[in-house]
């Protein structure tokens, strides 16, 4: 009997044991999905600092390896082989390519992972991912063209440059403004750039840069001179009536009630801002090419009421309660006077704009544009191409003015600039026409 017993327990054991092993394989088996891998950046120019990062990730087993390999042509270079210990499911490396490893050019980034499954008679589900890349370490050069880049204070310059690369992006940087670069039909890139108004000529750093697709990134400086400019001071009375006459069209921009001399200050500083803003994002929206041609047209038979960078205290009962600087030309003809284009351009902006009441903005090329602020009424709309002289409004008292007149304003890549340059014949010949001949 004892004899009997002995026999049948181990062959219990056994059916137990093969259950459990049966069970584990069942799940090992079914799993029939490879691990996935994801390459970032999947593909593209980089750089010897460019980060590719390699992820992998198993939902049903675990990792079992991985292995990295950088191809180029004939060349195979293993970056990673890698056992893995029972339980990993995640597994990241970052990789940046370096000068040294492969020549620049075409290269391949292959990475292949496999599972703990049992799956191909125990082998494990296994896959293969691919990048596809360029190696580019060196920058763009830049040569310069033009000699001359004669600026004075709140005016613009011209310069040409070429580049042995197509850039991803290029022009003139001055602190923390960009002048983009537009390629020009000769090849040539040109950028119309400026000294702003507030940056004093020994403040001036402007530079060229060029990046390419690759992220290499390449400055230079140039010669240029730069004229200091002093504005003028200026007294803005501002009455209890033009308060009460102006301000309720700005009280929806603001929830909370206030006095309309507390609407005035946060009109004068916060849409002012926005307003200004807005413009850098309008002067991108421009040709490659100039579109004006000659001198700039000044609205006929108008007296300047104020001028480019006068420096404005705002008086209310005698105190002083806000700065800001005056950044067009005001012009006082008849009221509802027929406003021309200053050139040959085409209508970026007709709405009403902050501060500035119904506005229309005239692209002329490389993001030089012309601004007419306090217009009563439109005669041409966005998308429209206008002749020099061609009546684009009619003047009026919109926004923030106090009376009937054109604000007309220059804005070099959304930054506003003197307008006189603009209506000087001699000073475009000088500065910019004689560059592109
Ligand atoms: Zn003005």
């Amino acid at each position: 009997m004892a004899k009997k017993k002995n026999r049948f327990v181990p062959l219990l054991l056994l059916i137990i044991i093969l259950g459990i092993v049966g069970t584990g394989a069942y799940f090992l088996y079914k799993d029939t999905v490879p691990p996935e891998i994801a390459i970032s950046p999947e593909s593209g120019d980089i750089n010897a600092e460019t980060p590719i990062s390699v992820t992998v990730n198993e939902k049903i087993s675990d990792i079992k390896a991985v292995k990295v390999v950088l191809i180029q042509n004939d060349k195979k270079i293993q970056l990673t082989s890698e056992e893995l210990r029972p339980g990993n499911k995640n597994w990241e490396k970052t990789y940046k390519i370096g000068k040294d490893k492969i020549k620049q050019g075409n290269f391949e980034l292959a990475v292949w992972a496999v599972d703990t499954s049992l799956a191909n008679f125990g082998g494990g589900n296994s896959f293969i991912a691919k990048g596809n890349y360029t190696l580019d370490t060196v920058a763009p050069k830049i040569t310069i063209q033009t000699t001359t880049h004669n600026l004075t204070q709140g005016g613009c310059s011209l310069i040409l440059y070429s580049l042995n690369e197509t850039p991803d992006q290029t022009g003139v940087k001055v602190g923390d403004l960009f002048f983009k670069g537009y390629k020009q039909p000769d090849g040539m890139y040109a950028s119309l750039f400026a000294i702003p108004f507030y940056i004093a000529p020994k403040d001036f750093n402007p530079v060229v840069i060029a990046t390419d697709k690759a992220g290499n990134e390449r400055t230079r400086s140039f010669y240029f001179h730069a004229n200091p400019k002093i504005y003028r001071h200026d007294n803005i009375r501002i009455s209890d009536r033009f308060l009460n006459r102006k301000m309720p069209q700005f009280e929806d921009n603001f929830p909370e009630k206030s006095s309309p001399l507390e609407t005035f200050l946060k009109v004068n500083r916060t849409i002012r801002k926005i307003n200004r803003e807005r413009l850098k994002t309008i002067g991108l929206d421009t040709s490659p090419e100039f579109l004006f041609d000659g001198v700039f047209l000044r609205l006929p038979n108008a007296a300047t009421r104020a001028g480019f960078g006068d420096q404005r205290s705002y008086i209310y009962n005698g105190k002083k309660i806000d700065f800001q600087t005056h950044l067009g030309i005001d012009l006082a003809s008849i009221a509802h006077a027929d406003v021309p284009a200053a050139n040959n351009g085409k209508v970026v902006l007709a709405e009403d704009f902050g501060i500035y009441g119904n506005v229309i903005i005239l692209d002329h090329g490389l993001g030089l544009q012309t601004l007419y602020a306090h217009l009563s009424q439109f005669k041409v709309k966005v998308g429209d191409t206008v002749k020099k002289g061609q009546i684009i409004a009619k003047t009026g008292a919109t926004g923030m003015a106090g009376g009937d007149h054109l604000h007309f304003g220059v804005l070099c890549s959304g930054l506003p600039v003197n307008p006189l340059e603009w209506w000087d014949r001699n000073w475009i010949i000088n500065n910019i026409s004689s560059k592109l001949n």
